[in-house]
């Protein structure tokens, strides 16, 4: 393992400002990585779509090996804290920012890893398997990137994601969905002092039913949240005629998140009615929930790397979305995998370099796996 040049290229890749919608740089200089690693590379019309500065990049690479090509997939977005990030090397090996950004070890350990196991295979004549590789913009952002991507002509069935913070030899199998959802509800303002009676207070009407919600944990495998509520104008003495909230509802039952936001667009259209206004509900889906079934050819590969590696191996599910979740939509099933990542979405974000040794070995061996 050339742990130094890993560690480079990790700094490296930090190094390059790549907040959502502006990952042009980092675009550019993995396209020319992967072009020197013998991919043929492609970007989409992505940065276009969202007014950003990049689009999706696409790679190819024919392998020595047979079967059908598997895809590995990062993202070229950080979080903000985003620009001027430094990946300072510590002594006992843990590699930080310099605390004033995150780090971006989401996703780049996972970036790096994926090129030292490229250039190690290629530098030490390995055979591979053919490759996919995705990097995609804007995951920070509800994995704006990979919801407008073609999926059409991609090949691999079998996917491996490096996004998943915490202790390695992990892998994520199940995901939620999650709707989105925004609700106003419409009173009629009056005067409060003079003339109560002809208004419809919105905000108690909302108040009401956000009472009746079930929030929180609702039953084994869901979550219901209010996140912001906003209503009226700022004066004491009218009565307010708007209020409007946001949420989200996840389940690892597609069904049952959208029969709960049925639920809650019933309760807000009957609270409403009741106080003589009206309300309006809209809602996005952006994460649809899939399982990969254990009998999956990416689980068996993950354990048998995983193995060599004397890594746990665990199969678990996680509560978040990940650009997995709509690779899952287009019937490409896959792992998302513990990828030296740790406190992410903070500036005391951290990775170590035995971390990403370990990462890349991992990938190395995916990649590597005929069977
Ligand atoms: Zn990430």
């Amino acid at each position: 393992m050339n742990t130094e040049r890993l560690v480079k290229m990790f700094q490296e890749l930090v190094s390059i400002d790549s907040p959502s919608f502006d990952e042009r740089k980092m675009a550019d200089r993995l396209t020319i990585c992967l072009k020197e690693l013998g991919f043929a590379v492609s970007e989409d019309r992505a940065g276009e779509y969202y007014g950003g500065t990049a689009g999706n990049l696409y790679a190819y690479r024919e392998g020595t090996l047979p079967g059908e090509p598997i895809l590995f997939s990062a993202h070229m977005d950080t979080v903000e804290p985003a620009r001027g990030k430094k990946a300072v090397l510590h002594e006992d090996g843990r590699i930080t920012s310099d605390g004033t950004t995150v780090l971006g070890a989401d996703c780049m350990a996972g970036t790096a890893a994926i090129l030292e196991a490229l250039t190690e295979i290629k530098e030490e004549g390995k055979d591979c398997r053919s490759l996919e590789l995705i990097f995609f913009i804007g995951e920070e952002r509800h994995l704006r990137g990979s919801a407008v991507f073609d999926f059409s002509d991609i090949k691999a069935k079998e996917s491996y994601i490096l996004d998943l913070s915490g202790s390695l030899g992990r892998a994520a199998v199940q995901a939620p969905s999650l709707v989105d959802f925004q609700i106003t509800v419409h009173g009629k303002a009056a005067h409060a002092g003079f003339a109560p009676e002809k208004g419809v207070h919105a905000i108690a009407a909302a108040a009401r039913a956000v009472a009746r919600m079930e929030l929180g944990r609702v039953g084994e495998d869901m979550t219901v949240n209010i996140g912001h509520v906003e209503g009226g104008v700022k004066a004491t003495n009218i009565v307010p005629d708007t209020c409007f909230l946001m949420g989200e509802v996840r389940s690892y039952s597609h069904e049952r998140a959208e029969a709960q936001m049925k639920k809650i667009e019933a309760i807000f259209r009957e609270e409403a009615e009741k106080a003589g206004g009206s309300c309006e509900v809209r809602y996005t889906v952006p994460l649809h929930a899939y399982q990969v079934p254990e009998s999956h050819p990416s689980v068996s590969r993950f354990r048998r790397a995983c193995a060599r590696l004397g890594l746990p191996g665990t199969l678990e599910p996680t509560f978040g979305g990940s650009d997995q979740s709509n690779l899952a939509l287009h019937g490409i099933s896959g792992l998302v995998l513990a990828s030296a990542m740790e406190q992410v979405h903070s500036c005391s974000e951290y990775t170590t370099v035995s971390e990403l040794e370990t990462v890349t070995e991992l990938v190395k061996l995916l990649m590597m796996d005929a069977e």
